[in-house]
């Protein structure tokens, strides 16, 4: 498929995975627009970097989590673009209390907001218009631990495993649409999420995946190109994990 003219919203693309893959739509020629929630700075660099391809970007700063800044942030796209055809639901928080039971109501509020409602708001707001025009292209970020579950981060595992849900059910109601939604399941990826995870953490995970080593966020990206190029695949959870899973 190609991207030229096609208009691209990733959430939480300031950095790390969602950053690699709002350049990658851009250089298959897309126009992107950045989501964000607090680096104006990282945000309007990535903008800079995507108008060197040739396309459009701008930078919205907007919680996801919230349904009102959602629709603000709506209102700023359709003034420079109309509509959004390829919708990247990426943004992101993991906490870590270190025991199950020890983390702050206002963690769990956030970790829920974030990386489970904001798909659906996402979606609930940027769909509409996807119907149409009759096409659209969907993909919820989740992660591995959102299909096996992980000890120490019970909400953040619940929330990723809603997201596979409403991948699954998504892709139920909007095929007839011309609209495919999946989703990316990463492992573990060398960004600011997994680098407060420590160096122990990394050594685990070289000790325990088949391909021993982090991910790069460019190997999402690829995935995620993959998946916005394809006219049938709808539905799938692509594991992007060098194995990880088998051994989980
Ligand atoms: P990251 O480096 O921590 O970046 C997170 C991004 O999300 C930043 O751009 C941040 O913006 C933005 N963000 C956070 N809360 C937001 C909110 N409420 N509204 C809008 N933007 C928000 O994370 P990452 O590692 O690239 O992770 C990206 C996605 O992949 C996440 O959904 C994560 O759960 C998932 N994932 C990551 C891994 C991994 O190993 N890294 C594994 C599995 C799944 P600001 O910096 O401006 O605040």
């Amino acid at each position: 498929m190609g991207m030229n003219n096609k208009v691209a919203l990733v959430t939480g693309a300031s950095r790390g995975i969602g950053k690699a893959i709002a350049i990658e739509l851009a250089k298959n020629g897309a126009n992107v627009v950045i989501n964000y929630l607090e680096d104006d700075q990282a945000a309007n660099e990535v903008v800079k970097i995507i108008k060197s391809f040739n396309v459009e970007a701008i930078s919205v700063r907007a919680d996801v989590g919230d349904p009102d800044q959602v629709e603000a942030m709506a209102k700023v796209i359709e003034e420079k673009f109309e509509y959004v055809d390829i919708l990247v639901n990426n943004a992101g928080v993991i906490k870590r209390p270190g025991e199950w039971d020890l983390i702050a109501f206002s963690d769990i509020d956030e970790t829920i907001n974030t990386n489970l409602k904001g798909p659906i708001f996402c979606m609930r707001q940027f769909v509409p218009k996807m119907i149409l025009n009759k096409f659209g292209r969907i993909i919820n970020i989740t992660s591995t631990y959102g299909i096996t579950g992980a000890a120490g981060v019970l909400v953040y595992t619940a929330a990723k495993a809603g997201v596979v849900n409403i991948t699954h059910s998504m892709a139920r109601e909007l095929g007839k649409y011309n609209i495919t939604v999946n989703a990316i399941a990463p492992g573990n990826i060398d960004t600011r999420m997994t680098s407060s995870a420590g160096e122990d953490f990394k050594k685990w995970v070289e000790n325990t995946s088949p391909i021993p080593r982090l991910g790069t966020p460019q190997e999402v990206a690829e995935a995620a190109m993959y998946l916005i190029n394809s006219q049938y695949v709808s539905g799938h959870v692509l594991t992007v994990d060098g194995g990880h899973i088998l051994n989980m």
